[in-house]
């Protein structure tokens, strides 16, 4: 199979329109999709965020260690730290150690400093006996404790992280663990990717704001709230969100203003065969926009379009809310963790029994199901019930979408399939 040819069907004033339809009404497989946008997107430049703000963004560089980590031997407990083989049967107090603090002492044998956890251990002592194991009368401390390691209870000169240690690649995501190792490092402001700028728009003459009465033959505008909070979990900037309605110079003036200022551009509805489809009418029909595909074998998602003007991508998703999330988490999602530069771009993919047979079709089909982990981690998996593409609620209770290939025979029960999991797998009740 060539995936190449893409790049020749750019319509130009030269080339015959009707080619050009066919060309692009040519069925492409969703992993050419993929390929197709990937080789089209551009990696985000990094821009320096404070420490406070960068919570989920993809770090921009490698983060290595500049200092050791304790950058002093610390105590690990509050006790008294002393000289480990010392056969004292008592020790007198010189001091107290606290953390923050610098004493000014040094522990020979038959002496040791009262020391807290995190306080640097003071010169002279290599070892802390936990408060727990002494007795303290007036000022000495009686140690009960047969032996008394060298080492014990210290966390040593660099023993979480060494100097020049690689500690996160570019590319992670900076949860609570690893922005407290950046914190750790004394990095801020932190270099991370600078967050794709994203608009999503419905469009349909059909469409009305939630919260005002439906008139004859309306309904109501989900997909932009569906498809804002899926973006809001991606790493990406939502810079507009808004609807429009059926008619060619609004949806004209929205593209051409938001393709000066976004890097990806999202719409739903207006993508098939019908006669007001005017997304996909204007995006054939714009001389600085190439539509790099429109069709491809995918239940749901038939008539996704992908163009893009400049560095712009633009996303025509399906109207049908199914439809317009399921090639959202397909093509959206790993394209902008993909500009982004995280590490981490697909979901995760599992294998799982079918619980139910299914039919098969000549597209490749993602179900909306539930995977769930049965005695010895086995996973099953059972579709949501009716699967059709309008039918918001096959998604509620999803943990996975269920990947069913194309094929001429149905699916039986207990046939092993790959799961896409958007959420962990069930435990089995
Ligand atoms: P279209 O792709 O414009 O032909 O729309 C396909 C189906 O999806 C139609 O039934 C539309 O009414 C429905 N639809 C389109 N946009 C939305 C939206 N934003 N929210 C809910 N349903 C929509
Ligand atoms: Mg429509």
């Amino acid at each position: 199979m060539h995936i190449n040819d893409e790049e020749n069907v750019t319509p130009s004033p030269f080339a015959d329109p009707q080619e050009s339809h066919r060309e692009l009404d040519r069925m492409r497989p969703p992993d050419e999709a993929r390929a197709i946008i990937e080789r089209h997107l551009a990696r985000m430049p990094s821009e320096p965020v404070a420490l406070a703000d960068a919570a989920w963004r993809i770090l921009a560089g490698d983060l290595v260690a500049s200092e050791d980590h304790p950058p002093f031997p610390a105590s690990t407990m509050d006790g008294f730290a002393v000289v480990a083989d010392d056969g004292s049967p008592w020790r007198e107090i010189i001091g107290d150690q606290h953390a923050g603090h610098v004493l000014d002492v040094e522990v020979s044998e038959g002496y040791t400093v009262r020391i807290m956890t995190g306080a640097p251990v003071p010169p002279g002592a290599n070892a802390v006996v936990p408060v727990e194991a002494t007795e303290l009368a007036d000022d000495h401390v009686v140690i009960h404790q047969e032996d008394v390691a060298p080492g014990a209870n210290i966390r040593p000169v660099g023993s979480d992280v060494r100097r020049g240690d690689l500690i996160l690649p570019a590319g992670t995501t900076l949860g609570p663990a690893e922005i407290g190792l950046v914190a750790n490092m004394g990095v801020n402001p932190v270099a991370v990717a600078r967050r794709p700028r994203v608009c999503v728009l419905s469009t349909g003459d059909e469409l009305v704001e939630p919260g005002e009465p439906l008139g004859p033959g309306q309904i109501r505008d989900s997909n932009r709230f569906s498809l804002t909070t899926a973006l809001a979990a991606e790493p990406c900037e939502i810079t507009f969100s808004g609807k429009a309605p059926d008619r060619r110079d609004e949806l004209e003036r929205f593209l051409r203003e938001r393709m000066e200022l976004d890097d990806v551009i999202v719409t739903s509805g207006g993508v098939s065969m019908g006669e007001l489809d005017l997304i996909k009418a204007i995006l054939f029909d714009a001389d600085d926009v190439t539509v790099h595909f429109r069709r491809l074998y995918l239940k749901p998602g038939k008539p996704l379009n992908f163009g893009t003007c400049g560095e712009t991508l633009i996303f025509g998703l399906p109207g049908n809310p199914v439809s317009s999330l399921v090639t959202f988490e397909l093509f959206i999602r790993p394209a902008l963790r993909r500009m982004s530069g995280a590490l981490e771009v697909d979901r995760p993919r599992l294998r799982a029994r079918l619980e139910e047979g299914t039919p098969a079709s000549d597209r490749i089909e993602y179900q909306r199901g539930i995977v769930t982990a049965g005695p010895g981690g086995r996973l099953t998996a059972r579709s949501t019930g009716a699967q059709q593409s309008s039918r918001l609620a096959s998604f509620v209770g999803a943990n996975a979408l269920l990947v069913i290939p194309p094929r001429e025979i149905p699916y039986e029960p207990g046939e092993e399939i790959d799961a896409l999991m958007l959420a962990p797998p069930r435990a089995q009740p």
